[in-house]
């Protein structure tokens, strides 16, 4: 069995991964850690995980084989590497952390240490985006030629904390996710960023100068260029992606979401076609690779690698907004 200790008692392991990690017929949470041994206790009574601990030293002693970090943005990077240190396989939320030359010191010492390092970008595990990619990648649309993201929600109120208002846990909406939009673009059209050109604003809902919206222009290696939107303010938005080709057009519905849900339609001179695709949990998948990945088949559903590129574009995006040039993307891996 995998044996699992929590780094961060966080929303996103109550909501999505402690149950992700329990639906793999090897998995099991041996431990939480939270900064606050009080709320470490709840956290774990509330959960059904046996011990609870307030330091990482305690968490890494636990009889554990690999973390779950998903503490705020700030503390990725120490708590990886200590992990990593402690021979844990590390499967690590987004942003890494808050540069791409901290998220390549994470890379770099997983791969020295002989430990497996997996980036939470759960996106790639939907049935939508891998259904689309297939399409592309099968030259159903025929050469791509440029794609529309649509990632701006309205953040919920039980969310609204440190995303809008602590720039030095890396809040903002571009680590948030921009991140997302840059793994999911690379991995819908199978091609890597090479610059940005980004606008961002404060709109009402971030202070401390972060931005709560963001608008991206893209090109890809092979010439494909991208919009990208992502927002915390807007509630009637919607989420989509769309990728159009020289031969035909996806147009995915409803699909930048944590649920297997949405639609995804192809028009071509043919006609339109409603494309089916696989409904399980997004982050049950990410597990199913990631536990695989331990024993030695394959990789995480999006590597440390993965993490350094969409990272690296996120920190390209600020650049660019703040500087009001477009910006190279290069994660120097
Ligand atoms: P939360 O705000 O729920 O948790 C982050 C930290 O805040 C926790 O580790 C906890 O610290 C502290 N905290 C939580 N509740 C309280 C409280 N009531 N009082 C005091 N402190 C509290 O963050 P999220 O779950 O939204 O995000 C965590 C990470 O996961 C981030 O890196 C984020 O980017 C990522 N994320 C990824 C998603 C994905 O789909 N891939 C989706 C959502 C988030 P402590 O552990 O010390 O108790």
């Amino acid at each position: 069995s995998v044996r699992w200790g929590l780094i961060g008692a966080s929303t996103i392991a109550r909501q999505f991964m402690i149950d992700a990690i329990r639906a793999q017929v090897d998995g099991e949470i041996v431990a939480v850690m939270s900064s606050s041994q009080e709320r470490a206790a709840a956290y774990a009574g509330e959960n059904g995980i046996p011990v609870a601990v307030s330091t990482l030293d305690a968490l890494l002693n636990a009889d554990i084989d690999a973390v779950y970090i998903s503490t705020t943005n700030e503390l990725h990077l120490e708590q990886a590497l200590a992990a990593i240190k402690a021979g844990k396989h590390v499967l690590c939320e987004k942003p890494l952390a808050l540069s791409s030359a901290d998220a390549r010191k994470m890379v770099d010492a997983a791969k020295a240490a002989g430990v497996v390092l997996g980036t939470n970008h759960h996106l790639r595990n939907a049935g939508s985006h891998r259904a689309m990619r297939e399409a592309i990648a099968s030259g159903r649309i025929g050469k791509p030629v440029a794609a529309r993201v649509f990632h701006s929600v309205y953040l919920p109120e039980n969310l609204q904390g440190w995303r809008i208002t602590r720039p030095e846990a890396g809040g903002g909406v571009v680590l948030d996710i921009t991140v997302h939009d840059a793994d999911t673009l690379r991995f819908v059209l199978g091609d890597d960023p090479v610059e940005i050109s980004a606008f961002t604003q404060s709109a009402g809902m971030a202070n401390g100068g972060l931005e709560d919206g963001a608008m991206c222009i893209w090109r890809f290696k092979s010439g494909v260029i991208a919009q990208s939107h992502e927002g915390f303010t807007t509630k009637f938005a919607g989420t989509g992606f769309e990728v159009h080709g020289s031969e035909g057009s996806l147009f995915a519905s409803n699909v930048m979401t944590q649920k297997p849900v949405g639609s995804v339609l192809l028009r071509t001179a043919k006609g339109e076609e409603e494309l089916s695709f696989d409904r399980e949990d997004l982050y049950t998948r990410s597990l199913r690779q990631f536990h695989a990945a331990i024993h030695g088949d394959g990789q995480p559903s999006a590597t440390g690698e993965d993490g350094v590129w969409s990272l690296a574009s996120a920190e390209a995006a600020l650049q660019s907004a703040k500087s009001g040039k477009a910006v190279a993307i290069d994660p120097k891996l």
